[in-house]
């Protein structure tokens, strides 16, 4: 069975053919930590091919029409949804996510390539009147060229389409690399990808070693622009990178989301809504909720809601039917999550439910509910990225916003009240790039996701998130 697994996946996609590796690395389930595939452990030599496939295809690629581009978009989607029930199993072997989230990721992946094959067909300029009359101002969008995509672990079918698509419609030729811990589905993504009829060397998968395969491509004048979604941390480190050759930049970076339930709100949804988002992907989403701010007034009660929910969650293998939450990608992350509810613990949070390490097997953590958290205490500082919901008392609108916006991150943000003025006050004071209101839903392909301060710069989804693959070009003709 291993050397079956082995054989079908131990390869990345390199000018449109499958690429062995003499060095590989093992994927394992984070539910089992069994091992379930490999990949190569590619490194600049690889980097460098992809880019050389990429760069060769870019000029064909870029003068397709739209509709032709388009056409092998639809085909992407078609062929990704023809097998979501395949690819959903596979994706939650590797992250450990349960089959229906992985289900529900599938067909949000699938929802962006259509999006971008309808977008493909409408990049238009601009004709501009000017304060001359003998002349002409025109301007053109064309596409940026060679770009690189770097992705994520969390949401590792989505972030592929998110990036590929896009920048397929505007275009450019892409290098991609996925993470180590979830590689398996981007190369599967791509197997459908190359199976439309894409032109060689359009859309190029390595994997292997990050910090060779970025700083090939960084220091690649051939590549000119870089789409990456991770940690701030790395963000940051290959935007110092960057600046040398001054790539385009789209960075997709952490946050630490506050959300906000006023006294008016309607406490049923919102624990509902607040559940839902917080467990989500075993609390392993950027958007995802860091920190809830009750009002006084109505803090117990919706403490007591959100408990009762979180009690009921079914915790396990996410292959196993009902299971509603996975486990943490790994070691390293449930060690992370422990230490901070330690540390909350220590000075005086008292845990509602869960606060403990699960299984024998495996990285799993017990959802947990915190009460009585205050801004002393870590994890109102970092993210979390985890299945913790620390709720914290607050007693004025102004006070409220100021907590959250002290965070040096600003992607996400949510506000839960009846009152339509306070809508508008409050979602238009928080420092964040997007803010839900009364609901926690954000990734719809046609909405600009993205961040603000260090949570990044760009968007990705809608034509907000196309126009990042696209430069402006503005020419001025004499008319004689
Ligand atoms: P990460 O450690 O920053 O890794 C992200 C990607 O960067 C992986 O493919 C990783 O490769 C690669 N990488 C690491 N070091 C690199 C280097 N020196 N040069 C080039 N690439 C490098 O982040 P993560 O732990 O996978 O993801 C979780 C983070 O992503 C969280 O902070 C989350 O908030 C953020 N995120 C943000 C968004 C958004 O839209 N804003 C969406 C999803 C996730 P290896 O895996 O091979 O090391």
């Amino acid at each position: 069975m291993k050397s079956e697994i082995q054989s079908r996946w131990n390869y990345c996609w390199i000018d449109g053919r499958k690429v062995e590796w003499a060095e590989s690395v093992e994927v394992t389930n984070p539910a089992t930590g069994e091992e379930i595939g490999y990949i190569p452990n590619g490194g600049e030599e690889l980097a460098i091919k992809a880019v050389d496939a990429a760069h060769q295809a870019f000029p064909a690629w870029s003068k397709q029409p739209g509709p032709e581009r388009s056409r092998y978009l639809k085909e992407w989607a078609r062929r990704i949804q023809a097998k979501s029930t395949e690819l959903a199993q596979l994706l939650s072997q590797e992250q450990g996510k349960p089959v229906s989230e992985a289900e529900g990721e599938l067909r949000v992946a699938a929802e962006f390539v259509e999006w971008y094959a309808e977008e493909a067909k409408r990049i238009y300029g601009e004709v501009i009147p000017p304060s001359r009359s003998n002349h002409r101002i025109t301007v053109l969008r064309q596409p940026v060229g060679v770009a690189a995509l770097i992705t994520p672990w969390n949401y590792p079918a989505a972030m592929v389409t998110r990036k590929v698509a896009p920048a397929l419609a505007a275009g450019c030729t892409v290098v991609m690399k996925p993470p180590k811990e979830t590689p398996l589905i981007a190369v599967a993504l791509f197997e459908e990808l190359m199976a439309t009829g894409l032109p060689d060397g359009v859309a190029n998968l390595v994997t292997g070693k990050a910090s060779a395969i970025g700083q090939a491509w960084l220091t690649d004048s051939r590549v000119r622009k870089l789409s990456f979604t991770g940690s701030t941390e790395v963000g940051k480190m290959l935007m110092r990178q960057a600046a040398d050759q001054v790539k385009r930049l789209s960075l997709e970076l952490g946050g630490n989301a506050p959300a906000i339930v006023f006294s008016d709100a309607d406490l049923d949804k919102a624990a509902d809504a607040i559940v839902d988002n917080k467990f989500e992907n075993c609390g392993q989403m950027c958007n995802g909720i860091n920190l809830i701010y009750a009002h006084r007034e109505i803090a117990d009660a919706l403490t007591e809601r959100i408990t009762d929910r979180v009690r009921q969650l079914k915790v396990g293998e996410g292959s196993q039917p009902g299971m509603q939450v996975g486990p943490l990608i790994n070691e390293e992350a449930r060690h992370k999550v422990s230490s901070l509810i330690e540390d909350a613990r220590k000075k005086g949070a008292e845990i509602r439910v869960g606060g403990e390490e699960l299984f024998e097997k495996g990285s799993f953590y017990a959802p947990t509910v915190l009460s009585g958290v205050d801004d002393s205490m870590k994890l109102t500082q970092e993210e979390v990225f985890g299945p913790v919901a620390p709720i914290l008392a607050f007693d004025k609108e102004e006070e409220v916003i100021a907590r959250s916006n002290r965070t040096p991150y600003g992607l996400a943000a949510y506000l839960f009240t009846q009152d339509v003025s306070r809508i508008h006050r409050v979602s238009e004071a928080l420092e964040f790039g997007m803010v839900g209101v009364n609901g926690t839903s954000l990734s719809f392909p046609q909405a600009p996701f993205g961040g603000i301060k260090e949570s990044g710069m760009g968007r990705e989804g809608g034509h907000h998130g196309l126009k990042e693959f696209l430069e402006l070009k503005y020419i001025a003709t004499v008319l004689d």
